[in-house]
């Protein structure tokens, strides 16, 4: 079957309730276990039904969002997904307190118990004002940016639009784009501030209210972190200043050269090379069709599982009309099939949506017959370690994609991930001081930005833009308004990633092996087991980055583009 032709029917609210109810009482009344099981298997099927329908819609509302049926059916999900969950998360505390609770620990992994513990300590009737209140928030902070209205070039330009003309070949373009951009930041200074004032504000009253002197801790439980706490995330904060700024540097300084300046202005920063970034030579079609000889040559997994998505259409991967930004990758519960979203645009990002959003793909099939089924996907910094290691794992058969830009695209790639670490960091670091001292004023968040800043990138030249000079750059930062505290999960699979990346160099034959426990694996392990699971390190660990650093310094140093382009001369 064709993902065209995957059935969509909308959950009867009614008759779904009453068949949860009848779970709970039989689970409640069972004899045995057998029988307390069968009602558990029940359960897990219809709530799988459930985000299966939820994910079809979502995925065909996306792909049209002028589509008036699927607009509805996604917003028929907004509603009554928390109510789900609200009902759900009251039966699996009766779960927990079950006389079989011992003989479910045998069948249902670690995490199923982690996610119910941290559901009851995060779900209460006591905050569903705040809860409501956030999102109404959040939502501002998204609406006032999409309505950005910027004059540039004598065009109007929206802000993700303008990103194109700020990383235009010629630098005066890009400078006056960047200057139009940030402009208009600036004059939306206070309205954002406020903003963020109040989500601050108002997560802070909603930790308070659930026994937490601060959001933090909150936060932590909020984003399913279940086994490390931010003690840990202090320590490898340590570990990125320690070992990763100083190999960022090297690359800004190596591009400071190439470009022979003294300084990077920030309209430089996204620029690698001077005769232009790499770009894929060919269409989709035939992205997609090597694709797949890439897959079928990787492993016999990948290639079956890359079959599998190419016979049932998985993919839509066209901009086209109507259609919303992005990319992502989901999974259907009822055909058991994952699902790749993307825009593609002619750069780069077209290969990485086939190596990365396939990477979420080939974890989500390799893991999709995992029983309760909310395991089939690991939490997201574990779930990152499987995209970007797969954006490494298909190095060999780069030249396919992008021709003779290759050897520039392995090291924008790799450099790309590098120079990203410091800056994800920083991200987070500053919602640990947002969030110790709640009653910062804004320009106090600026200042801090500025000061972490200067530890973390310390590259940075603003000059002639005054409002990065103060410290207002978190302000693009989206995840800091909707999803607080959810960056930092990049930052630690990126490293993990970079583990593998070392090991491939070192032509370790258990690499991808290892790999494809770690994708098998699904969400059954928290973070750190899955790390150990996959033979890394745990980047929690003091000094933990500094041999994979060093390996990625000597790559470096042996691939110099100028050289490399003297070479190809
Ligand atoms: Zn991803």
């Amino acid at each position: 079957m064709k993902f065209s032709e995957f059935p969509y029917k909308r959950p009867d609210m009614e008759a779904l309730m009453a068949e949860v109810d009848k779970d709970r009482e039989a689970m409640k009344n069972a004899k045995d276990y057998d029988s307390f099981l069968a009602a558990f298997k029940h359960l897990d099927e219809l709530v799988s039904h459930v985000n299966s329908m939820e994910a079809l819609a979502s995925a065909r509302h996306t792909i049209d969002t002028r589509d008036e049926f699927y607009k509805d059916e996604h917003s028929f999900f907004c509603d009554i997904m928390p109510v789900l969950e609200n009902a759900l998360s009251v039966i699996y505390k009766e779960v927990l307190a079950s006389p079989y609770v011992e003989d479910l620990k045998k069948d249902v992994p670690e995490t199923w118990f982690d996610i119910v513990d941290f559901s009851g300590k995060t779900i209460s009737d006591r905050i569903i004002e705040d809860l409501q209140q956030e999102n109404k928030v959040a939502a501002e902070y998204q609406a006032l940016v999409a309505s950005a209205q910027i004059d540039f070039d004598g065009k109007t330009w929206t802000l993700a639009g303008l990103e194109e003309k700020m990383n235009d070949k010629d630098p005066k373009v890009r400078e006056a784009a960047h200057k139009a951009y940030w402009g208009w930041f600036a004059e939306n200074e206070e309205a954002i501030g406020d903003i963020y004032d109040r989500l601050v504000k108002i997560r802070t009253n909603m930790a308070r209210k659930m026994g937490y002197d601060t959001y933090t801790p909150f936060g932590y439980l909020r984003m399913n972190r279940f086994d490390y706490n931010a003690d840990d995330v202090d320590q490898y904060r340590k570990n990125v200043l320690a070992d990763v700024v100083p190999a960022a540097n090297e690359l800004y300084d190596s591009q400071k050269k190439r470009f022979g300046l003294d300084s990077l202005p920030v309209w430089y920063e996204k620029v690698e090379f001077a005769d232009g970034n790499p770009t894929p030579k060919h269409s989709r079609e035939e992205m997609v069709e090597a694709a797949a000889k890439m897959y079928s040559e990787l492993s016999p997994e990948t290639g079956e599982y890359f079959q599998f998505m190419t016979e049932h259409d998985l993919f839509d991967l066209d901009s086209k009309p109507g259609k919303a930004a992005g990319g992502y990758c989901t999974f259907f519960g009822d055909e058991k099939a994952p699902f790749i979203f993307a825009n593609f645009n002619k750069t780069q990002h077209d290969a990485e949506v086939l190596t990365h959003e396939a990477g979420h793909g080939f974890q989500s099939y390799s893991s999709r017959d995992i029983f309760p089924s909310v395991c089939v996907w690991p939490t997201m910094e574990s779930a990152e370690i499987d995209s970007m290691s797969m954006e490494f794992f298909t190095w060999p058969w780069m030249r396919s994609f992008f021709e003779e830009d290759t050897d520039k695209y392995y090291y924008s790639h790799l450099g790309g991930a590098v120079k990203f670490i410091p800056y994800g960091v920083l991200v987070d670091h500053f919602q640990h001081e947002v969030y110790a001292h709640p009653d910062w004023t804004h320009a106090e968040r600026m200042a801090c930005w500025r000061e972490l800043e200067k530890q973390y990138l310390p590259h940075k030249d603003y000059e002639g833009v005054d409002v990065l000079e103060r410290g207002g750059w978190w302000m693009r930062q989206l995840h800091i308004f909707m999803h607080p505290f959810y960056y930092i999960d990049y930052t630690l699979a990126q490293v993990c990633a970079l583990q593998f990346w070392k090991r491939m160099q070192e032509k370790d034959p258990e690499a991808f092996e290892d790999y494809k426990k770690l994708c098998k694996a699904g969400g059954t392990l928290p973070f750190k087991k899955l790390v150990k699971l996959a033979g890394l390190k745990v980047p929690f660990e003091p000094g933990c980055l500094g041999d994979t650093m060093d390996a990625v310094r000597v790559w470096f140093k042996d691939h110099d583009p100028e050289e490399l382009a003297a070479k190809a001369e």
